[in-house]
């Protein structure tokens, strides 16, 4: 003990009748004497203000202190805020407990100091690598060590405080993020400190991309569209059919020119037959492009006076103007070359050409009334292909008769036949 403690001591002796007196002001004093630790928060690294406040003071001359703080808070400074007179704080910031202490015993007026407020304000420091979470800084007295000018002790209750670390976030994960698909949308994911197991930012939705596929890339279609569908049931690209007018060989059908649906097919209807220009055919058309053609079946009609006839087709009515006729011998053939005969030319055409009482020689193919090498040459030609026997009577020049020989076919036989008559004669 001190001798200034000791001093008092005496004193108080002295005045021990003056105690009840103390004691009333302690009653009279609203609510409990109390030091209470403030609170604060910061983030590693950063200083963290707290002060130590005195509330409900009765009235004390002295007083000493311990501050306690855990381990990551470095004690910066602390700073007497001149509430109490005769502040002594410990030299040693890294001291912990750090003392604080008050001495006022002696002042000239030897009265109580009964201020209340900010005691001291203590700065401290979060450890860069403090732990995240409440750190506890609190204060403890010795009995003894708070006393007034009577030299009583006056208990004081005690509010720790806390230093709260904060994180700062540094290390960050994405968690539950989902891609969006074509029809459902994904999440970017929220954003956590996986320092602190904090979620720090909530993600946002993704729309769903749209982007429909088509596994086999085949048109699907019902009766009005066609249309592509996707593994996720959805329907798309879905447009109304393309109809175009198709044909097999008797019917025709509209077909979509997109998914290739046919619709019932019908019988083509052909309109009126016409004559197809210098192919001497006619041809009926369908509007879907099937066509029948096939050759005029020209009706002959002789041009009297002439060796012409005139045809006009019994279907499509177009007409040939002079034709040249096919004159033929109607005659039985006689047995010998260069027998003479009377015979009749009538068209093969049957357009009524007829002449009757023509005297010719048998091999006379040429008609020029002699049998001469030019009729073998005829002949010649005609087999060659170099004449046509339309032009002629080939009745005439089919001189060598064999059986199966229809009337007019030219063979080498005839020709030879005749040319042995011309050598023999
Ligand atoms: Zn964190
Ligand atoms: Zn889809
Ligand atoms: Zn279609
Ligand atoms: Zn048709
Ligand atoms: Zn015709
Ligand atoms: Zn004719």
């Amino acid at each position: 003990m001190s001798m200034r403690r000791l001093l008092s001591l005496v004193v108080a002796i002295v005045m021990m009748f003056s105690i009840v007196g103390t004691q009333l002001v302690v009653a009279n004093a609203i609510g409990e004497p109390t030091v209470t630790v403030g609170s604060g928060t910061g983030e590693r690294g950063e200083d963290v203000t707290l002060t130590i406040e005195l509330s409900n003071n009765p009235g004390i001359c002295a007083a000493q202190i311990w501050v306690h703080y855990a381990e990551g808070l470095v004690l910066k400074s602390a700073t007497d805020s001149g509430l109490l007179a005769g502040a002594e704080f410990g030299g040693d910031k890294n001291a912990n407990p750090y003392g604080l202490s008050w001495e006022d015993g002696t002042n000239a007026e030897r009265a109580d100091n009964t201020g209340n407020g900010t005691l001291v304000t203590l700065v401290f420091t979060i450890d860069p690598s403090a732990e995240l979470g409440d750190h506890d800084v609190s204060v403890t007295y010795d009995s003894g060590d708070i006393y007034n000018m009577a030299l009583e002790d006056v208990d004081f209750a005690l509010v720790s405080g806390t230093v709260t670390v904060n994180c700062q976030h540094v290390n960050t994960e994405i968690r539950d993020n989902e891609e969006p698909s074509c029809n459902e949308p994904g999440y970017s994911g929220d954003t956590w400190c996986i320092d602190c197991e904090t979620k720090i930012e909530d993600g946002i939705v993704i729309s769903a991309t749209g982007n429909h596929v088509d596994a086999d890339g085949e048109w699907e279609s019902d009766e009005t569209h066609h249309f592509h569908t996707c593994s996720c049931s959805t329907e798309f690209d879905k447009f109304s059919h393309d109809y175009e007018l198709a044909h097999n060989e008797t019917s025709h059908f509209e077909r979509c020119t997109v998914c290739g649906i046919e619709k019932e097919p019908e019988a083509c209807s052909f309109g009126e037959w016409t004559y197809v220009e210098g192919a001497n055919t006619h041809k009926k058309v369908c509007a879907c492009g099937n066509f029948k053609e096939e050759d005029c079946d020209y009706d002959a009609t002789h041009i009297s006076g002439t060796n012409l006839h005139q045809g006009v087709c019994k279907v499509c009515e177009h007409s040939i103007e002079s034709a040249a006729c096919r004159l033929r011998v109607d005659a039985t053939l006689p047995d010998e070359i260069g027998e003479i005969f009377v015979t009749t030319f009538s068209c093969a055409e049957e357009c009524g050409n007829v002449t009757n009482n023509h005297w010719v020689k048998y091999g006379d193919i040429s008609n020029d009334g002699k049998i001469s090498v030019v009729d073998v040459i005829f002949i010649l030609q005609i087999i060659g292909d170099l004449r046509s026997p339309d032009t002629v009577y080939c009745e005439l020049g089919d001189v060598h008769q064999e059986v199966d020989d229809p009337a007019g076919f030219l063979n080498t036989m005839d020709a030879i036949a005749l040319l042995r008559y011309l050598l023999t004669k």
